[in-house]
């Protein structure tokens, strides 16, 4: 089997008319720290690049904020936190439908900077903008329906009135693998309930989120509301926030390890959190599974994204008597991947974002290597620039091998078989994580007594993409707490009250 490889360090003529554009979207760009609406100079002058991991090459310079510009962020947003409560809903609810036609009218510029920072293909980032888009749609339409509720009490000696508030000022740090879902997942539901916010991007894919606080500044979100500071020094940026008494939230997206250390800070003000963690998920075939069906699932659960995603099917078990039809026909498919720069026609697997995540996924098919698993595809690094892997297909993977026990975040999709349901439930939990997993059965009572007895916050049966602005995103176990999305999403950022009134009967 042999992959193709598009010409990363492209000389030749444009594919896709948004290349034409690059300098100009970059141009555009803001490059400050967003704080009461203006875009801002570091404090120090400090500055930090943002690489294009497709090339190494340096795309754009941003102010990188200092404590003094995490206390300023924070004072903007205590500052707008009492107006912006009492705003109508409905404004708030404006303001996002705005944002999300805004995000429609210019989402070949998100795309193609996604692409440049990130490095997934164009198509993909795309279809990212579709799915971040969204969050902005469905929490402009929850945010005047948070209904709360009016009722007797049993005793009859009171009126109960239970209403939700918006929980406070709030501290949003999102990851570099979705860059504009993770915001949106996180800035839109905060918005809809009426919480001012800092939020600081991933310093390795910072642009798209700064495009995108334009775009809410330009849908009329008031100064204060939402304040952006981008920075390399992430702990700083926590640390100073958190320990403001004003703070009320952090609601993070993550690894595991980070998300821990958030979490001990958060118990110094007893902050409300939200962790939306790692994960190892696992994609169960069933021998009554359409094979067909399953392939195809595999391949969007394991490449999209080039497999940097929290929700990717990391460990991919098989039923032994399935194994060999199963293992054939996704060697087909991966083998037609085509790997290169993602603004190119046809590339369908962009690089890892840095150096270091695709040294790491060298280890990991290094180790399971060398522990006996068999390659059927790929199985190398590219050679620069950029920092691209192959796509790998491993059979036989031993179950103490790394790549079956942690967390990929790579396109390395290793198969191990079970003999009965059983082993295959045993196999699917023994692990720490419990964000998504896929099950592939047609017998549609034994998928939902699996989904009974699998710990993970999120299943898919019989289909390997199930992220949904409107169903409930999160994790069991390691992989974090909270929901966002959904009808549980804005009860992330509200807190509850209850009123007794004095019954007029008692
Ligand atoms: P990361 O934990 O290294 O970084 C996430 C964010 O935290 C970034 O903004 C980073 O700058 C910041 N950060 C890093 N160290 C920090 C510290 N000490 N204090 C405060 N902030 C800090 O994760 P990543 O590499 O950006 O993202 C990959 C991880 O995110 C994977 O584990 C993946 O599974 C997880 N993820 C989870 C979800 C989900 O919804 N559950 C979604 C996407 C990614």
């Amino acid at each position: 089997m042999s992959i193709r490889y598009m010409s990363i360090k492209d000389t030749a003529p444009v594919a896709l008319a948004v290349k034409d554009r690059v300098e100009e979207v970059l141009a555009r760009t803001p490059k400050g720290l967003l704080i009461n609406n203006e875009w801002r100079d570091a404090s120090d002058g400090g500055t930090f690049d943002v690489e294009n991991p497709t090339t190494g090459e340096t795309i754009a310079t941003l102010a990188s904020a200092t404590e003094e510009d995490c206390r300023a962020a924070m004072d903007a947003a205590a500052g707008a936190q009492d107006a912006w409560a009492r705003t109508p809903s409905r404004t708030r609810s404006e303001i996002l439908r705005r944002a999300f036609d805004l995000v429609q009218e210019r989402k070949d510029d998100l795309a193609l900077l996604m692409t440049l920072e990130m490095g997934k293909p164009f198509a993909e980032a795309l279809g990212e903008v579709r799915y971040g888009g969204e969050f902005l749609r469905w929490f402009s339409e929850e945010a005047v329906r948070d209904y709360g509720r009016y009722v007797d009490s049993p005793e009859g000696n009171l009126r109960m009135l239970v209403s939700h508030k918006p929980v406070g000022p709030c501290l949003l740090i999102t990851p570099w693998n979705f860059p504009l879902a993770m915001a949106t997942r996180k800035v839109a539901p905060a918005v809809a309930a009426g919480c001012t916010m800092v939020l600081k991007p991933a310093h390795l894919t910072p642009l798209t989120s700064q495009y995108f606080a334009q775009i809410m500044v330009d849908a009329g979100i008031p100064a204060g509301v939402l304040n952006v500071v981008s920075s390399t020094a992430a702990s700083m940026v926590s640390e100073t926030i958190m320990a403001d008494p004003r703070l009320r939230k952090v609601s993070f997206t993550g690894s595991t390890a980070v998300g821990k250390l958030l979490m001990k800070l958060a118990t110094d003000n007893v902050l409300r959190t939200s962790m939306e963690l790692g994960g190892n998920g696992p994609l169960i075939v069933f021998e009554d599974a359409d094979i067909d069906k399953a392939v195809a699932g595999a391949m969007a659960a394991k490449m999209r994204n080039m497999g940097e995603a929290c929700t990717a099917a990391n460990r991919l078990l098989v039923h032994e008597s399935v194994v060999d039809e199963f293992v054939a026909k996704l060697a087909e498919k991966m083998s037609a991947l085509t790997v290169g720069n993602g603004l190119e026609e046809g590339v369908t697997v962009g690089p890892m974002i840095e150096a270091k995540a695709r040294d790491s996924i060298e280890r990991f098919v290094t180790d399971a290597v060398d522990r006996g698993a068999e390659i059927v595809v790929g199985g190398k690094r590219v050679e620069g620039p950029g920092y691209f892997f192959e796509p790998t297909l491993l059979r036989n993977v031993p179950r103490d091998a790394r790549v079956i026990r942690e967390e990929i975040f790579g396109p390395v999709a290793p198969v191990i078989t079970f003999k009965d349901e059983e082993e295959a439930v045993e196999l699917a939990n023994a692990t720490e994580y419990g964000l998504a997993s896929y099950v592939f059965t047609e017998n549609i009572s034994r998928g939902l007594r699996i989904g009974d007895r699998i710990e993970f916050g999120l299943m898919g049966l019989n289909v390997g993409v199930i992220s949904n602005a409107a169903a409930p995103f999160g994790g069991a176990k390691q992989s974090g707490l909270g929901r966002e999305g959904g009808a549980e999403g804005i009860h992330e950022y509200t807190t509850t009250q209850y009123i007794g009134v004095e019954s007029p009967w008692a």
